[in-house]
């Protein structure tokens, strides 16, 4: 089929369009039930935009009003408003989502002003506050857009010596809080809450109905009581749980909730909505609201279920010390999955596979609910040039391996990743089922790298020729294919970080570590230079294997004993720094090729047809915007 995928770049950002090809051939009921549950996750978009920054939504709908009021105004400074325009909507606000660092309008803040005073006489309304005008609006918000030195990290982990990770961190989630100052704070509203300080005394602000966002999540709410004749029992009962803790925001509703999501194990739909991922919080505790909608792909989940099904297998086979291997692992419940809509955290950049809920003790009790979003991973793939690939394998046989066998190789390792990386293992019981709280700032890199060692040690095992997932005579194909790009990604992703020596994001952190420490403690992976150009080259996949179940071991024993200090040194000597010449070099090679950084998706956009009385929706139907600001205007209903 001859459709587009890749519809336009931005400096170093790619847009591209996701379809759900399943949804026209689903049933009525399932159809109207996406239609209720794609309400309710737009219902909260403007949730995240505020928790990422506090300015994020007057920034945005001063940006959105020139955009849509711009007759007259200068082409060239017109042009940069809508460059800016576009990388804040795919990064959520003012901060590249993957460095985490502020990115700055171009243009002169007078240039700026001109545009604004010209859409306001085209009738443009901006978010004045009260006794403000458009001259002190721009004035008040003029460091935000410009000013690179003021408050510029989102999420800093490691901020330094003698610096504190909160006051560090621009998002929205504490405000006027130092670490210092939770010293003996118990949080009731951990993940659902703002961490206000005034005077002296914490307060925690929870969102929840009557609390913070009140507006957004009683229209959630809304949406969400209107899907529920037509979901399953499981899933009807799983949304009454999160009606119940939109409600009253009580830790132990949000438990309820956690419970009942993940006893629907087989409902065709299901839905994320809701306070989830934890990192935007530099401490790992507070949960950035997302949602996603999707049904489950048939046909791609049959490979997840067999990994599932064998979960005690895998988990009696991990290469770490026999006391933190669980018995009866279970409930490892996966799917395949195609997105009808995600909002929040999750768009426009989303991950490709998910695993909740985050709750140790309830992974550890009730199992986990994984899935693979398998629109996502193809159109990823149908968007990617193989120039990209040619570029940093060191054969031509490798690039070759890459194109034939990287998107299968890479789709079983996102689902060992999910299914068997982040439910397997056991952690010692002095840490009362919370190893984040030990680990701090370490965990979620952490935990990355456990999940994608367990991924990197099994899809090397016959077993993936057991159970029909990789034919015999092509295995090690697939696996040199994997870890030759696992290799090779080390240094691409180095891209995406243009500005200091640091990583911050966590997933690229674990990627890092995991092939740094390699280098140093295997033969598996050679650094080689030819014509000035350096590579990660792959050479012995027997030493890669046993040298990923050796660190998975420590891994392992760090997460499960807590041991923070071991973390640390994992991190800082192989997953946070880098050489900056190295990085220049990468990205003048991915320049040359016009390769993007990363991508944010359109997504499907859904239109319900109601009977002649309006009552009853008779139909739902599925469209694709193709276009960027198309859907965020939309969105935000200036379209
Ligand atoms: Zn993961």
């Amino acid at each position: 089929m001859d459709r587009k995928y890749l519809l336009e770049r931005i400096d170093e950002a790619a847009v591209v369009q996701i379809y759900a090809d399943g949804f026209d051939e689903l049933p009525l009921d399932q159809k109207v039930l996406i239609w209720h549950l794609y309400k309710a996750a737009l219902a909260g978009r403007d949730i995240y935009y505020d928790q990422r920054y506090a300015h994020n939504l007057a920034m945005r709908d001063l940006l959105e009003e020139i955009i849509t009021h711009a007759d007259g105004v200068d082409p060239a400074t017109l042009a940069e408003v809508e460059r800016y325009t576009k990388l804040f909507w795919i990064n959520t606000g003012p901060y590249n989502n993957l460095t985490a660092r502020k990115f700055i309008l171009k243009c002169s803040p007078d240039a700026f002003a001109e545009a604004a005073v010209q859409a306001e006489q085209n009738g443009a309304r901006f978010p004045l506050g009260t006794g403000e005008a458009l001259p002190q609006l721009l004035h008040r918000l003029q460091p935000m857009f410009f000013d690179l030195t003021v408050s510029p990290i989102v999420t800093s982990k490691t901020p330094g010596e003698g610096k504190d990770i909160l006051g560090a961190s621009a998002n929205n989630l504490y405000v006027d809080v130092a670490m210092s100052a939770l010293d003996g704070f118990s949080e009731k509203y951990p993940l659902n809450s703002r961490l206000v300080g005034t005077n002296g005394a914490l307060v925690e602000e929870v969102y929840r109905v009557g609390g913070n966002y009140d507006t957004q999540i009683r229209e959630i709410i809304r949406h969400l009581e209107a899907a529920i004749p037509f979901a399953t029992v499981p899933m009807a009962d799983a949304l009454r749980a999160l009606v119940k803790f939109y409600t009253t925001g009580k830790e132990a509703d949000r438990i309820a909730y956690d419970i009942a999501w993940i006893n629907d194990k087989d409902s065709p739909v299901d839905t994320i909505n809701g306070f989830v991922e934890v990192y935007m919080d530099p401490r790992g505790i507070k949960g950035s609201w997302e949602a996603l909608v999707y049904y489950v792909n048939r046909h791609k989940t049959e490979n997840i279920r067999k990994i599932a099904a064998n979960a005690q297998w895998f988990e009696d086979r991990m290469p770490w010390a026999p006391e933190y291997r669980k018995e009866g692992v279970r409930g490892v419940t996966a799917n395949a999955i195609d997105v009808v809509v995600e909002a929040g955290e999750s768009a426009p950049m989303t991950p490709v596979g998910i695993n909740l809920p985050n709750d140790q003790e309830i992974r550890e009790k009730y199992g986990s609910k994984s899935v693979s979003l398998s629109n996502v991973n193809e159109a990823y793939d149908r968007s990617t040039s193989p120039a990209f690939r040619r570029e940093f394998a060191w054969t031509a046989e490798e690039a070759e391996r890459a194109e034939r066998w990287s998107s299968l190789a890479g789709e079983l390792t996102t689902d060992l990743h999910e299914v068997i990386g982040h439910g397997s293992g056991k952690v010692s019981e002095k840490l009362g089922g919370a190893p984040q709280n030990a680990l701090k700032e370490q965990y979620s890199a952490l935990e990355e790298s456990r999940a994608d060692l367990v991924a990197l040690y099994f899809i090397a095992d016959t077993k993936m020729v057991e159970l029909g997932i990789v034919e015999a005579e092509h295995h090690d194909e697939v696996v040199r294919a994997e870890y030759e790009g696992y290799a090779r990604n080390a240094l691409v992703q180095l891209r995406r970080v243009r500005e200091g020596t640091q990583i911050e994001e966590d997933h690229m952190r674990n990627r890092q570590m995991v092939v740094r420490w390699l280098m140093a403690h295997s033969s598996a992976i050679e650094q080689r230079t030819r014509d000035g150009k350096t590579f990660y080259v792959m050479v012995d996949a027997g030493a890669f294997h046993e040298g990923v179940g050796r660190l998975l071991a420590d891994v392992q024993r760090i997460k499960a004993e807590g041991d923070y200090a071991a973390a640390k040194e994992l991190f800082e000597l192989y997953g946070v720094h880098f050489d900056p010449a190295l990085r220049d070099e990468i990205v003048a090679r991915v320049e040359l090729l016009q390769m993007p950084s990363y991508t944010g998706f359109i997504q499907p956009r859904l239109e319900a047809v109601h009977s002649s009385d309006g009552r009853e929706i008779v139909d739902v139907k599925i469209s694709y915007p193709l276009d960027l600001t198309t859907q965020m205007l939309e969105y935000s209903g200036r379209r």
